[in-house]
């Protein structure tokens, strides 16, 4: 049982995903976390980021687990990359720059594509990303394309970094989402587009209570409520 949620940065993929796997009480496999730990060796080990090959083989050596674990009352989905837990490390700015680099190489997305097909096959799964419904699970039973407007993602980037305090102009953010779409739809390698029979959930005008009914509604629709 493979569900499938791709769409763009900003969207609510991880919430949603979360919500959903934590509901369905199935694995949740984050593979942009996938990416950053590769991303994150890569950089510990002084690998350049224009060093696609040697990348490639750190991408095909590393094993992955997902675990939940819970604290102050949350639960997290924990990456555990060769034993080892990647937490915050894995968030910075830094790793985000140079992830964003190295998922655009073939010989990267290629040694990643067996690894995330192996966690999804071992498990029900939710699988978030943006490539999963086209290229990673093609046949996944229930496939969603969550979107939001491009000035709404950037509304819920420009108070997510307020509360961290973070001070960075709307107009700015919103200028750097439209690029990042741009190229994200248009790049030669794994471009974000949606499954054909992917169904798409539009979460602009939505809460993320209303985005994750909406979402449960089209695996309800696409499984005969077999999982729920
Ligand atoms: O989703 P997240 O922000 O953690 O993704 C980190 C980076 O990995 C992004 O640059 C995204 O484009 C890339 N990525 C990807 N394919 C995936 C998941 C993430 O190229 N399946």
């Amino acid at each position: 049982m493979i569900i499938a949620i791709d769409g763009p940065a900003g969207a609510g993929k991880s919430t949603i995903a979360r919500r959903v796997a934590e509901l369905l009480d199935i694995q949740l496999v984050d593979t942009g976390a996938l990416y950053r730990a590769v991303a994150h060796r890569a950089m510990h080990e002084d690998v350049e980021a224009d060093e696609a090959e040697s990348i490639a083989d750190i991408a095909e050596e590393l094993s992955f687990e997902f675990r939940r674990e819970s604290s102050d009352g949350d639960i997290e989905n924990i990456l555990y990359c060769d034993g080892d837990r990647l937490g915050d490390e894995i968030r910075t700015q830094a790793i985000s720059e140079m992830t964003s680099l190295i998922s655009s190489y073939l010989e990267v997305r290629e040694a990643l594509l067996e690894a995330q097909r192996e966690l999804g096959r071992a498990r029900p799964s939710v699988l978030e990303g943006r490539d999963i419904g086209t290229v990673i699970f093609p046949n996944a039973e229930v496939k969603i394309f969550l979107t939001a407007s491009a000035e709404e993602r950037a509304r819920r980037r420009y108070n997510e970094l307020a509360e961290r305090g973070e001070e960075v102009g709307y107009r700015d953010i919103l200028e750097e989402i439209r690029e990042r779409d741009e190229r994200d739809r248009n790049r030669e390698v794994a471009p974000l587009q949606r499954a054909d029979d992917a169904v798409e959930v539009d979460s602009t005008d939505m809460n993320v209570r209303e985005t994750v009914t909406a979402v449960l509604d089209v695996v309800y629709e696409q499984t005969g409520g077999e999982w729920m």
